[in-house]
């Protein structure tokens, strides 16, 4: 996988060379290269926001770096690219532009994903605060694209027609929020997203049962059961006995109790959004 960030401070990226990601790195499994926007800059200053159109505070991301940024990255040639009509250029409605986001479908603004699935081609991520949630599901998806782009905002964020114009030049551009919380810019986003994904990939893990049983994985995304090593006594607080017991079967059981009852009370949105299908007699009694 190749993964290419954009940022104003491409130095927050020099610690993906650390840990598991640079194991990953080391084994080919990918690249990463962070680059700064200034470099697409022509003026004195390196400018790449200017003020809001309608006025208000702060300040915004100007689409012309963006675009000279991405077109080089993405290898599009601006003298080959269509250029959307009027109506299709303008920032369009929230409900509309959500709508255009792709391979995606929002019961909810930033609830349900149902179909977060990765075709062919680069895949052109920005972090927004205002965008879908993130979840486990997206980054089982995008684990299996071949290039993935993020694009790291600043200051009050990055003009709303960047992605549209991407959008409409048939790129698949997703905008995603990491939580209901305002950052001051996209690099930590980035950094939490590139982490979710990447230890997906196959062969990342030493073991890759580890990444079988977790919270939010497969097709029931409960919350994990609670996890206790040695010593089975610790200042006076013991473990669950049965963990004890030798009895797979058994231990199963309880920890699959323990999740369902884990999720409900913490996470009922998530058991609200399971098929119940999937559950057995046990499961329902709880
Ligand atoms: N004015 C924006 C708003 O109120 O929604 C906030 C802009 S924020 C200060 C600047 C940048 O940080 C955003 O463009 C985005 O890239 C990133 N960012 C901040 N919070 C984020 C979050 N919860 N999830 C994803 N990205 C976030």
């Amino acid at each position: 996988m190749q993964i290419d960030i954009i940022s104003v401070f491409p130095e927050y990226f020099d610690v993906t060379g650390l840990s598991l990601l640079g194991k990953a790195q080391e084994k080919g499994l990918v690249t990463i290269k962070a680059h700064n926007l200034r470099d697409w800059t022509h003026d004195v200053h390196h400018s790449v926001d200017s003020t809001p159109v309608g006025g208000g505070a702060g300040m915004v991301m100007k689409p012309e770096v963006w675009a000279e940024c991405l077109d080089d990255l993405l290898g599009l040639d601006p003298a080959n690219l269509t250029m959307p009509s009027d109506g299709e250029a303008t920032a369009q409605p929230d409900a509309e532009a959500d709508a255009g986001q792709s391979n995606r479908n929002t019961v909810e603004a930033g609830q349900e994903h149902v179909n977060p699935s990765v075709e062919d081609g680069p895949v052109l991520i920005f972090p927004n605060p205002s965008a879908p949630l993130f979840t486990q599901a997206d980054a089982t998806a995008l684990s299996h694209a071949d290039r993935l782009v993020f694009g790291c905002g600043r200051y009050e964020g990055y003009d709303a027609r960047i992605p549209t114009y991407y959008r409409s030049q048939g790129i698949d551009v997703r905008e995603y929020s990491i939580g209901d919380y305002v950052l001051n810019g996209g690099e930590v986003a980035v950094s939490v997203m590139l982490e979710a994904i990447t230890r997906l990939l196959p062969g990342f893990m030493g073991n890759p049962e580890s990444i079988v049983q977790e919270s939010y994985t497969g097709d029931e995304p409960l919350l994990e059961y609670r996890q206790y090593t040695r010593p089975t006594t610790w200042r006076g607080l013991g473990v669950p006995e049965i963990l004890t017991s030798g009895d797979h079967g058994k231990v199963d059981r309880f920890r699959r109790d323990e999740a369902i009852r884990r999720t409900s009370r913490i996470r009922p949105d998530l058991v609200a959004r399971m098929d119940c299908s999937s559950l057995d007699k046990q499961d329902r009694r709880l």
